[in-house]
């Protein structure tokens, strides 16, 4: 039997990057995947391939930081499946600026996907979790979100958010059987770090002491481990996946 096997999990932001690694994984181990983004085609196209290679995947365009329409798809994949054991907070944006000059809006929609997008979530799952007295709840973090980063104050307090998010809800579920997690990537080649210039890059090869960017793969591989039964003792915990690059 697969890991995962009877298991339902919830993954934001799945069309691309970690999210898709994230879900692709979780189908191979065998668990229905609700796949969660706003990009539709890209979404509907990995949920497809999912399914072509035998998976199960249920494919959602939501916004998380419409708070409405996360519940009323929660409700939904609850009623569709019959339980939700995993869910995870992975859907990030960046609106990078100093913030001297950084636009009040620029802060608002950082904090609306990154950190009101992780509450959306968590909150519409607990009741299910909370009755199956069973869930794993991972919060996508990010380095940055532990040792700062200038010119990303909106994305980096967006960062600690959820970690103190993931922190804290820990204390309030674990005596229902529910795990709380958080995962800091460092950086991980995708389509967000692709738009960084090659100095940029460069800077960051030097001060990671495995001298190569991680992969989404690499991520995937962590987030796995802690929805996994080999996990169960693990909550409030926050795993780099870094190359070494803070520690
Ligand atoms: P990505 O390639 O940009 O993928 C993120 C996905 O989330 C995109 O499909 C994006 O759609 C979607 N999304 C954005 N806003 C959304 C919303 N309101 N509702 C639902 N989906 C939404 O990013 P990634 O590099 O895979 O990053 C995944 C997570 O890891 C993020 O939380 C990011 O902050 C974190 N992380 C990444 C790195 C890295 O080096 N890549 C490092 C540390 C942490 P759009 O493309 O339309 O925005």
């Amino acid at each position: 039997m697969k890991r995962f096997e009877s298991r339902v999990s919830i993954v934001t932001g799945a069309s691309q990057g970690i999210g898709e690694a994230i879900a692709r994984d979780l189908a191979d181990g065998g668990a229905t995947v609700v796949l969660v983004d706003v990009q539709r085609d890209k979404l509907e196209a990995v949920a497809g391939s999912i399914a072509a290679a035998g998976g199960r995947a249920d494919a959602r365009i939501v916004d998380v930081g419409d708070t409405a329409a996360v519940e009323a798809v929660v409700t939904a994949v609850a009623a569709a499946h019959g339980r939700i054991d995993h869910l995870v907070n992975n859907a990030g944006i960046t609106r990078d600026g100093l913030l001297m000059r950084m636009k009040e809006e620029d802060w608002d929609a950082v904090l609306r996907v990154n950190l009101k997008g992780a509450f959306n979530f968590s909150r519409a799952v607990l009741r299910t979790m909370i009755g199956a007295r069973y869930g794993r709840i991972v919060n996508i973090a990010s380095v940055v979100g532990l040792m700062g980063s200038a010119g990303q104050t909106n994305y980096s307090a967006s960062k600690a958010g959820v970690i103190a998010l993931a922190r804290s809800l820990a204390r309030e579920v674990g005596s229902r059987g529910i795990t709380v997690n958080a995962v800091a990537p460092g950086f991980i080649v995708s389509a967000m770090t692709d738009a960084l210039p090659e100095d940029v890059r460069k800077a960051y090869l030097e001060i990671i002491p495995l001298k190569k960017f991680g992969l989404p793969k690499d991520v995937s591989s962590a987030v796995q481990f802690l929805l996994s039964d080999d996990a169960a003792y693990i909550t409030g915990q926050v795993v780099s996946v870094n190359g070494g690059m803070y520690m």
